[in-house]
């Protein structure tokens, strides 16, 4: 098997054999391999079906309001800041891997917005619509109303759960606006986190994450589907220390220790130590004729 990202071989890596799901715990064991050419850690083989992966994602269930507003408060770190991008007119937002749609709903108070939530799990496809909001995991039916009318994508948290990446950024870069935005947001297999926990740590989150790019496999990988990255940001992630630490100490994700340990964690972020920032989000826009035109011209 090749790198699913710049194409060179790859090789298993020791660090990463037989990782096992910490965090849900479910019996599925998995081995990764590492690029050398990009430094992309991929599972080897990328498994044929993934959803049993998902029957207890607690990302696709209901949540206690209280979890809720931990949640908007911690795990939206890093999320694609929309007040920063110019607003003009309708502005469609399309979160790509919405869950349970929370970081919409954190956008809906602005009216200029149309807000469309995409899914794959049927869970979310049946849910209702709300004030600016579309929920749906029918591609047609993005394909049908959005095609080079998005302004933003947002994948945050979801790029490093696709089987297929090059197919997806395929279909996405027909949603998108000449104009617009892609913004993915991962976690960092570079991050000195990463390096420290390996298979311990949250970010690989075994059996589903299936390969953690890195920003140079990206870039290798999306120039011939037409996209360049324009920014990359790294982000501190709360939730990553402590439940690394939990999945070293007792093997498994422990709840009671990691709440316990979250708000030094949080106090920990605003310190804003460049070396503990573990995840990564890359902007990245169209190859248009208006930018090769405009390279050749600077050359
Ligand atoms: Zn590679």
């Amino acid at each position: 098997m090749n790198c699913l990202f710049c194409g060179d071989e790859i090789e298993n890596d020791p660090n990463y054999s037989d990782c096992r799901d910490y965090y849900l715990q479910s019996p599925t064991i998995v081995s990764y391999a590492h690029c050398k050419k990009c430094n992309n850690l991929q599972q080897n083989p990328i498994p044929k079906n993934i959803d049993s992966f998902y029957h207890a994602y607690p990302i696709h269930k209901k949540k206690h309001p209280l979890f809720s507003m931990i949640r908007n408060f911690v795990g939206q770190s890093g999320y694609c800041d929309v007040k920063n991008k110019f607003i003009q007119g309708n502005f469609v937002v399309i979160d790509y891997g919405c869950g349970d749609g929370s970081y919409l709903r954190s956008l809906q108070k602005n009216k200029k917005l149309i807000l469309i939530g995409y899914d794959k799990f049927k869970s979310w496809s049946t849910r209702e619509n709300e004030t600016n909001i579309i929920f749906t995991s029918d591609k047609f039916f993005l394909k049908n109303n959005f095609k080079n009318k998005a302004n933003i994508i947002t994948l945050h948290h979801v790029f490093e759960h696709l089987p297929n990446p090059a197919e997806v950024m395929t279909e996405l870069r027909s949603l998108l606006a000449d104009d617009g935005i892609i913004y993915i947001l991962i976690p960092s297999i570079e991050s000195l986190i990463a390096s420290k926990f390996k298979k311990r740590w949250h970010g690989l989150d075994a059996p589903r994450h299936l390969h953690l790019v890195t920003e140079r496999g990206l870039r290798i990988f999306l120039a011939p589907l037409g996209f360049f990255i324009t920014k990359t940001e790294k982000h501190y992630f709360s939730n990553d220390i402590p439940a690394s630490i939990s999945s070293l100490l007792f093997g498994k994700f422990n709840n009671i220790f990691f709440y316990m340990l979250l708000p030094i964690s949080i106090l920990f972020g605003w310190a804003k130590i460049k070396t503990t920032r573990s995840i990564i989000s890359f902007e990245i826009k169209k190859i248009t004729t208006d930018k090769i035109l405009r390279d050749n011209l600077t050359c």
